[in-house]
């Protein structure tokens, strides 16, 4: 079946280079799998979890959102933000939903709204992806 090689870097460093096996990722339309020699494509991610087996093992990480672009057997992610499970800070993540939660209950604060439920959504999802390592 063979592997497509894939590499997911942020501004400040690379989360992932490895040969992988399948890669499931979070596109803004929904879910979307990738297998070696895939078709090209370029697609805007959402916040959400990404998938990928090596070796016969399934990991995730978060992604913050950002671009996937698959060609000639290479993926390239760019996301603004992404963690492996293990590099995860729940306590952060947990301090970060909370106060996004207190800023979208600041009714008044309307501009920010978009921000805050972007902020929620990520807080929520690393502790969703913290909880599966
Ligand atoms: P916070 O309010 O806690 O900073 P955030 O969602 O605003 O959360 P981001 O802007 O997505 O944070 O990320 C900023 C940097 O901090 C990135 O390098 C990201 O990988 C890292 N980061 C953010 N939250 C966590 C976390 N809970 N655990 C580990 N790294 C984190």
């Amino acid at each position: 079946m063979g592997t497509l090689q894939l590499e997911v870097v942020t501004p400040d460093k690379i989360v992932v280079s490895a040969e992988a096996e399948m890669v499931v990722c979070p596109g803004v339309a929904g879910e979307f799998g990738v297998l070696p020699q895939h078709v090209s494509l370029l697609s805007a991610l959402k916040i959400g979890g990404m998938r990928y087996r090596v070796n016969g093992k399934d990991a995730t990480i978060f992604i913050s959102g950002g671009f996937a672009d698959v060609n000639n057997n290479v993926m390239t992610v760019l996301a603004e933000s992404a963690e492996q499970a293990s590099d995860i800070d729940a306590v952060r993540a947990q301090a970060a939903r909370e106060r996004a939660e207190k800023r979208l209950a600041a009714r008044d604060e309307v501009v920010e709204a978009p921000r805050a439920e972007a902020a929620l959504q990520r807080a929520i999802m690393r502790l969703n992806i913290a909880g599966l390592r």
